[in-house]
């Protein structure tokens, strides 16, 4: 609706007045002018200030004034039998047959003290009621779902906290027994490194022995000397087959983990 509101009576007779005040039993804008003359007449005109009428108002009532399926037409009768405002229109098309057809007028004599506008406020007040608890029951939602929302991320993150914790044990039982291992394995192979030095400079030492053997002995002390070497030598060479053993470290996964990685990939 515009602002500006012009005077209906002035606006049929072509001229623009603006309105500020509104006669109710024209149900029509008035300006000051006619406002006076509405209230001479006998009985005298009701005029109200557009000030002390809220712009909600003021539509319900005009819109009020026509038939709810004639919009052109306004409602002049009332079908007590359908507890309803019709228009003339609707009196032929859908009342013809309706026993109890009275003018408005007389359908709305005592309105003001009837109990139809009690009971619409107390059905308000009721509905009021019922949308202020709703209303206070998805404010609840609201805060509850924020609340769900962080528990289950706090409840996330605890869960990975735990697993993160357990694989630094894991992985810190494993690293200090893997430590431990490589230890006993390391002295082990620096013992065979130390006896295979040594007997590796051992058999240099025969090869020479043998050569400076050759040069000193007569052939019998050269034999004797030489078998005696034989059986020593073949000494050795048994020990080097069977004493040089390879040493790994030993780790053999938990068949568990490569279960729990399929797991965690199929979440
Ligand atoms: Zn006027
Ligand atoms: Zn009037
Ligand atoms: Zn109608
Ligand atoms: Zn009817």
């Amino acid at each position: 609706m515009s602002n500006e509101k012009l005077c209906a009576g002035c606006l049929r007779d072509n001229e623009e007045n603006i309105a500020e005040t509104w006669c109710s039993n024209c149900s029509e804008l008035v300006c000051k002018f006619c406002a006076k003359v509405h209230r001479r007449f006998d009985p005298p005109h009701k005029i109200v200030q557009l000030n002390d009428l809220s712009e909600n108002n003021f539509s319900l009532i005009e819109s009020s004034k026509y038939c709810g399926t004639h919009s052109d037409q306004k409602s002049v009768l009332f079908c007590s039998q359908h507890d309803q405002s019709i228009c003339d229109l609707c009196l032929s098309d859908d009342h013809a047959n309706c026993k109890s057809i009275i003018s408005i007028e007389r359908a709305a004599k005592g309105a003001k003290e009837g109990t139809a506008a009690d009971d619409l406020e107390k059905r308000l007040k009721d509905i009021g009621t019922v949308a202020r608890t709703s209303l206070k029951e998805v404010k609840t939602n609201v805060d509850s779902l924020v609340k769900q929302k962080s528990d289950i991320l706090q409840m996330v993150s605890t869960v990975r906290k735990e697993i993160e914790k357990r694989l630094d044990e894991l992985e810190q039982d494993i690293t200090e027994e893997i430590e431990k291992q490589y230890n006993t394995c390391q002295q082990r192979v620096m013992e065979q490194k130390i006896v295979m030095e040594k007997q590796e400079k051992e058999l240099m030492d025969r090869n020479s022995d043998i050569n400076s053997l050759k040069l000193c002995t007569n052939d019998i002390q050269f034999f004797q000397t030489i078998k005696t070497l034989d059986v020593s030598t073949h000494q050795y060479e048994t020990e080097m087959t069977t004493k040089i053993t390879r040493i790994s470290l030993e780790y053999e996964p938990n068949e568990e983990i490569s279960k729990l990685l399929a797991a965690l990939k199929s979440f």
